[in-house]
């Protein structure tokens, strides 16, 4: 349906993630029409996420309603809808329900979710975390497995119960390996009687030869050592060759564990299908240097889904930085060319990596500047509290991690769901 004379352009941002919500934000009292289309009613704030899933923040705390967010944008529409095609020849996008909804300018900015690297069937056992159901599933499994174990006789089985394999020495394994260990050494320690928390078994598996590969190689190394001091195990160059119920194989080694977490890999939405064009191998969408699709300037495609190249033939890394930077710049490009100017290329600014690995302790490399320790974790927490949207949250966020800090615990121990272990 092209567009009637004299109307406005009809911009479609699909995905309220860091990318999308940018571009729609920035788009605010320009001359279009936007709608933004999201399968969940929330924009999520997915770095702190193992909080969610290690008992220490509720998912309200890092998610805000997308309405919410845009009430004040009086050209902006809020459609709650998943995705399933997109016509280019048409300009319209399809969404699951039958409903169709036409672009002039479309910005696809739908993330990323878990790579098994062909083995999807181990998903069951080993859930990957990217969404609320993912966090507060992995939530329930931790826990649990404390509560089995405390009635469990059989050895070995309780041995099983007791231990916890993370796979992918990324940041978000390594999050996770630093808060499930100070779970069970401190939160869960006194509240037990037949078993003792703090002997839980937490092994951090990683294929590669070093944890936090996106890091230089010191501040892996401070990473490790201080994981090995809290007690992690951290094996690296060991890669998973099979996980099931019983645990994890790594060739001819097996680690008996009842509670896995796939944290080894993401690829790209379905954009590429989506769109009928051949994505990377991490099913990524090569765009130009203006974020369009090559041969569609009608279409942007920008954050965890694009694949855009930075440097020394490396591309614009997956974090939420690089998402918000490319979504501001979708949204000054449409308001250059309706002035009839052309946009100048995207222009990616690093502003550094960031891991925290447990209390009081953290990596910052800001490239010039490298920060390990209690500083760094006060930056960390800091740029995480500043980042999260809205005033409710960051003090909620605030609230919980100081309770956290003076009294060990985690507020947040809500098994929620079945209670049977896969
Ligand atoms: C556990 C975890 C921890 C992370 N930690 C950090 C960190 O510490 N620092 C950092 O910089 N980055 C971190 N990241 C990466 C960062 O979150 C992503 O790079 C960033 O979210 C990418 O933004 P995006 O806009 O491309 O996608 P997203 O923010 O993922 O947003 C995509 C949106 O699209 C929606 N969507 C997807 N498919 C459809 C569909 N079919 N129909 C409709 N809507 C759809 C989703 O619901 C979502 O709202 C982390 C990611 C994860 C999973």
């Amino acid at each position: 349906m092209p567009p009637s004379p004299g109307a406005r352009p009809r911009v479609v941002v699909l995905g309220a993630g860091f990318g999308g919500l940018i571009a729609a934000k920035d788009l605010s009292g320009a001359p279009v029409d936007i709608t933004i289309i999201d399968r969940q009613n929330y924009h999520l704030f997915q770095p702190l996420l193992y909080q969610v899933a290690t008992a220490t923040l509720s998912p309200a705390d890092i998610a805000v309603p997308i309405r919410s967010i845009l009430r004040d944008q009086e050209n902006c529409a809020v459609l709650l809808g998943s995705v399933d095609t997109i016509e280019r020849g048409e300009r319209l996008v399809l969404l699951d329900d039958g409903r169709r909804v036409p672009y002039d300018h479309l910005v696809v900015a739908t993330g990323a979710r878990h790579a098994y690297f062909g083995h999807d069937d181990w998903e069951p056992v080993a859930p990957g975390l990217k969404t609320i159901d993912d966090a507060t599933e992995i939530r329930r499994r931790i826990l649990l497995a404390f509560e089995r174990a405390e009635t469990e006789s059989d050895a070995e089985k309780r041995r099983a119960l007791l231990t916890f394999v993370i796979v992918g020495g990324g940041p978000t394994g390594v999050e996770m390996a630093g808060a499930i260990i100070e779970l069970a050494k401190k939160a869960l320690a006194a509240d037990f009687h037949h078993i003792d928390p703090a002997s839980a078994r937490v092994v951090l598996l990683e294929a590669g030869p070093r944890i936090l590969p996106s890091f230089p190689d010191a501040l892996s190394a401070v990473a490790q050592r201080s994981l090995v001091r809290m007690g992690v195990e951290v094996l690296t160059g060991r890669p998973a060759t099979l996980c099931t119920r019983a645990g994890v194989e790594l060739g001819d080694e097996r680690i008996g564990t009842r509670t896995i977490i796939w944290a080894a890999g993401v690829e790209a939405s379905p954009a590429a299908v989506w769109l009928g064009v051949a994505g990377d191998r991490a099913g990524r969408v090569a765009v130009e240097a203006d974020l369009t699709l090559p041969g569609d300037p009608h279409v942007f495609v920008i954050g965890d889904t694009a694949a855009v190249s930075w440097k020394d033939g490396m591309f614009v890394p997956g974090i939420a930085p690089a998402a918000k930077q490319m979504g501001a710049y979708v949204a000054r490009s449409i308001r250059t060319r309706m002035k009839g100017e052309t946009p100048a290329p995207f222009r990616y600014r690093h502003q550094g990596n960031l891991a925290t690995i447990g209390r009081k302790s953290a990596v910052i490399d800001f490239g010039r500047v490298r920060l390990t320790g209690f500083i760094a974790w006060l930056t960390w927490g800091a740029a995480h509290i500043f980042f999260l949207i809205g005033f409710r949250n960051r003090l909620m966020v605030m609230l919980h991690w100081m309770w956290a800090y003076l009294s060990f615990q985690r507020g947040v121990r809500l098994i929620t769901g079945s209670t049977d272990l896969p």
